[in-house]
């Protein structure tokens, strides 16, 4: 057996309690929003947690903070077509992740220890070319908060240590697990359609048609028309296992 085998891929929809963390109000419904649809069809407790107001997504200058309201109730409409009921916010401004990099992490380390996931779901940071800082933080300091928060000495503030959660990245370049959607694409469109002031007019048609397309490039590999794809890992294979990239 290869190296990189040895420690087996965890199995996403055996999860029954699951935080999906969010750079900004969107992120989830555009990398996960089919699975998390299916994690609570089969029973799941799914919690989304949005890290930032998204008050940087309007090409208007004069937006004002009347930007970060409407992206509030869209998030609440998008996660509502998912079928979740439960949202956190973790109120940082938009853009501003990597500077509020410590503050960031206590808060994800808070909610982990709290809400105790068996699964936690964040972008790639590791996804090559991914520019976004905030979609690089959170999904570092996520990662980093998978295999610590069962340590109690590390940010004892936050509460005591957990069981660590397994974690799946979506937005990843190297996939090893496919999750059939294809009974419940149509709640992802609506789910992108409810982010409204994001995808105005066409913008929704084009992203949709984009992920529809992704969707069936992936779909053969879950033996299905539709799927979403993730890099899924243990916390053994987030420390010191070169052979995580392959796995
Ligand atoms: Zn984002």
């Amino acid at each position: 057996m290869a190296a990189k085998d040895l420690v087996p891929v965890p199995d996403i929809l055996s999860m029954r309690r699951v935080i999906a963390f969010s750079p900004h109000p969107d992120d989830n419904e555009i990398g996960a929003a089919g699975t998390l649809a299916r994690l609570i069809e089969m029973g799941a407790q799914v919690t989304w947690v949005v890290a930032s107001d998204g008050a940087m997504g309007s090409f208007d200058a004069d937006a004002g903070p009347s930007i970060v309201d409407i992206r509030k109730k869209e998030q609440e409409a998008a996660m509502a077509a998912v079928g979740g009921t439960a949202l956190e916010w973790l109120g940082f401004h938009d853009m501003t992740l990597s500077r509020h990099e410590e503050e960031l992490a206590g808060r994800v380390y808070q909610v982990i220890r709290r809400l105790k996931p068996d699964l936690v779901m964040a972008p790639d940071p590791w996804c090559p070319y991914e520019a976004h800082p905030d979609h690089r933080t959170l999904g570092s300091v996520v990662a980093t908060a998978a295999i610590m928060a069962s340590f109690p000495l590390v940010h004892p503030e936050a509460g005591p240590g957990v069981d660590a959660p397994s974690v799946a990245f979506y937005g990843t370049a190297w996939p090893n697990t496919f999750v059939d959607v294809t009974a419940l694409f149509d709640r992802k469109v609506a789910a992108i359609r409810a982010h409204e002031s994001q995808f105005p007019g066409m913008q929704a048609d084009l992203i949709t048609f984009y992920l529809r397309a992704q969707a069936s490039e992936m779909g053969p590999k879950a033996g299905s028309e539709l799927a979403e794809a993730f890099k899924v890992l243990s916390p053994f294979h987030l420390h010191f296992y070169p052979d995580a990239w392959q796995s």
